[in-house]
């Protein structure tokens, strides 16, 4: 059938964030003409990868990256027949990773350097063998997601890469065999045709903003969600369309948020130490592992209570007094909602976050209590017992370490709610290791790449570091064997 298109280029890359740029570097520098659609406008638009922390896994060698694939990408991390991904997946992720660093080195990029606090603290087989890094500058400053992405968008805007912003994605084109030809897309002034001369790569994200999709796929509601807007599960939609196996669709990476109804994402707390401890909603402490609620301890503190059918710890609360509050912002500045993409800015004093009623706060304890409908007797109690270990330079209760506090006495005293929350999920459609997505049948849809955390190949990881590099790896393996392709002919 003849078709009328728009646009055409070999390989069409379908959403900007990480994976998409290093997919479309990766394929145009192979000689492949090619062609990125983004559904935001260029002024405004914010990817995940913008907002991270920029935390990238360099595996040193491939036995350590394979190593670590056997703890990630399983199940149960104590089962090795739930592990779901295969030995040539595993491979192919181990090869790409371990020269990940070179790549972006070669792009531009003046160095990275070891994350000296990944923030996790578990200890899984596999994760001994592996670095987590951040970009450098020439002077060791660290740079945050913004800066990753900030080299790959120089590196695209120095190629001949065709860029079309504010053009959503709406679904993809096959012919009568059933390969990929093209996609439709959504441009300012209607409907287009796009032609994929070699091939389609899905990069455009997860589902973190299609309410639907997280109450279906996820273990847990509500949830409040840091990643960006534009994520709706797009391409989930276009390759289930088609007929595209799913995986890891429960999967999700997250962590305690700071979460308002006034402002559409969440913002990521930044307690660390000093005077503030966390509680449950009958103000009582709980195992959190020095209150420091990192990733891996995720799950273990949400845990529904079944012996008074409640969900205690949604939300948990932050009690901290006057000293914490003047210390500095109480939500990560350096990436994330209040970080450099400026999508708010948070008071350096936290004042202008209680004057919009985000944070509670209460002249005395009880008051704090009432506040926030904790029980007054529980918080006191629990207050009085960290500020005792904290004056006799003694580790708290619950195993959080004396140097992490300090007293808890300032008044006015305040609190903030901390909801589940979710930077990203990693569902979507299954993927063999050259990047291709597998159709419900098991073989191959002839012309469909995807990368980056639209169906990631992780299955469990408890540290940070793990999609930014899945990003760059898979959106090179999916760049190259697109660009390799030989073109379509009517
Ligand atoms: C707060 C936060 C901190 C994080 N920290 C880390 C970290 O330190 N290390 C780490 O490894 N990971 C981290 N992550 C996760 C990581 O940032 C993401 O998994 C990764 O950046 C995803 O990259 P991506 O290219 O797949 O998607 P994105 O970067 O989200 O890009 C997707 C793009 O697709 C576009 N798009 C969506 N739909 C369409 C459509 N229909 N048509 C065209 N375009 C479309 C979007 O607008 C967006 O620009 C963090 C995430 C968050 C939110």
């Amino acid at each position: 059938m003849q078709r009328q298109w728009d646009l055409s280029a070999d390989v069409v890359v379908i959403g900007y964030g990480g994976a998409g740029a290093v997919a479309a570097i990766s394929a145009h520098d192979l000689g492949a003409e090619t062609l990125i659609l983004e559904k935001q406008e260029g002024s405004s638009h914010v990817s995940n990868t913008q907002l991270s922390l920029g935390a990238i896994l360099f595996p040193k060698t491939e036995p350590a990256a394979v190593a670590l694939m056997k703890t990630a990408g399983r199940v149960n991390v104590e089962r090795p027949d739930t592990l779901d991904v295969d030995e040539a997946i595993m491979r192919a992720w181990a090869r790409y990773a371990v020269s990940n660093e070179e790549w972006l080195m070669k792009l531009g990029a003046n160095g990275f350097a070891p994350m000296e606090n990944p923030g996790r603290r578990a200890n899984w087989p596999g994760l001994a063998s592996v670095q987590v890094n951040h970009l450098a500058e020439p002077n060791g400053d660290r740079l945050y997601g913004d800066g990753l992405f900030a080299l790959l968008h120089r590196s695209v805007m120095t190629r001949s890469i065709n860029l079309a912003w504010g053009t959503p994605a709406s679904g993809l084109i096959q012919d009568e065999t059933g390969q990929v030809i093209g996609v439709s897309a959504e441009a300012a002034h209607g409907a287009i045709f796009v032609r994929a001369k070699r091939a389609v790569i899905l990069a455009c994200g997860g589902f973190e903003h299609n309410e639907v999709l997280l109450k279906t796929y996820l273990p847990i509601a509500p949830i409040a969600v840091g990643g960006a807007s534009s994520n709706t599960g797009d391409g989930l939609r276009m390759a289930q369309a088609i007929g595209a196996d799913l995986w890891h669709m429960a999967v999700m990476n997250g962590s305690f948020k700071m979460k308002f109804p006034d402002f559409p994402l969440a913002f990521e707390e930044n307690f660390a130490r000093g005077s503030f401890i966390a509680v449950d909603r009958r103000g009582r402490r709980f195992k959190a592992e020095n209150e420091l609620i990192g990733y891996s301890q995720f799950w273990n503190a949400v845990l529904f209570d079944t012996s008074t059918n409640s969900w205690p710890r949604i939300p948990v609360y932050y009690v901290f007094d006057e000293k914490r509050r003047r210390a500095g912002p109480i939500v990560f500045t350096e990436f994330g909602a209040a970080g450099p993409m400026a999508l708010y800015s948070w008071s350096a004093d936290n004042s202008a976050e209680i004057d919009r009623g985000w944070i509670r706060s209460g002249a005395t304890l009880p008051s704090l209590a009432h506040e926030i409908n904790v029980d007054a007797h529980n918080l006191i109690d629990e207050i009085d017992s960290i500020n005792q270990a904290a004056r006799n330079g003694a580790d708290c209760p619950l195993g959080r370490p004396a140097s992490s506090i300090s007293p808890i006495d300032t008044p006015p005293f305040y609190a903030v709610p901390l909801w589940p929350g979710l930077n990203n999920t990693f569902g979507g459609p299954r993927r063999n290791a050259d990047g291709q997505v597998l159709h419900v049948s098991g073989s191959a849809i002839p012309r469909l790449y995807c990368a980056g955390e639209l169906g990631s190949i992780f299955v469990n990881y408890p540290q940070s570091g793990a999609n930014l590099s899945e990003c760059v790896a898979f959106g090179r393996i999916a760049g190259e064997n697109a660009a390799r392709l030989c073109p379509w002919t009517d």
